[in-house]
This record gives C-alpha cells, structure tokens and sequence, in this order.
C-alpha cells in the first residue's frame, strides 16, 4: 500500500528548545505532533508469506527531546515560594 504524504502537510522546522531538526506532522486523529528529522528503518514482517518489507518510522520528539518538559508547560508553573 502506498502512503502518499502530502509533502504540504509536512512542516520542518526546528526543535525552538534543543534545535533538533524535526518534522510537525498530523496524527491521524488531526493533532499536530513533532517527530525527530531523522528516521530509523524498519522492517514490517508478513508472517504468512515470510517476507519483509522496510518501512521508515519516526521517533516522536517529545520522546527524545532533552527539554520535553518545557513543552509542555503545566499550568500552574512554578507557583511554589
Ligand atoms: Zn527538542
């Protein structure tokens, strides 16, 4: 099956934090969501037919991000004295 991904949906950017290169994209419930740039190949595995096939997939970046906390921000931020 073909995906075709609208290269207009596709935002790169980067990380405003920890300057990584990522890419916004839309989950399918119509979220935006930050994925690392770089994607890791993996093979999808037909167990009927016993062949493989690659795929690339990507991390998401609040996974890996250093500073994730910092996007997201809890409401009540430092409200401790
Ligand atoms: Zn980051």
């Amino acid at each position: 099956m073909a995906q075709n991904v609208d290269k207009h949906v596709l935002w790169f950017r980067q990380c405003r934090t920890c300057q990584a290169a990522i890419i916004w994209a839309v989950t399918v419930s119509g979220k935006r969501m930050p994925l690392d740039a770089k994607p890791e190949v993996r093979f999808i595995l037909n167990e009927d037919t016993g062949t493989t096939s690659a795929r690339k997939t990507y991390m998401s970046h609040f996974a890996t991000c250093p500073n994730a906390a910092q996007h997201r921000k809890p409401r009540e931020a430092a409200t401790k004295t």
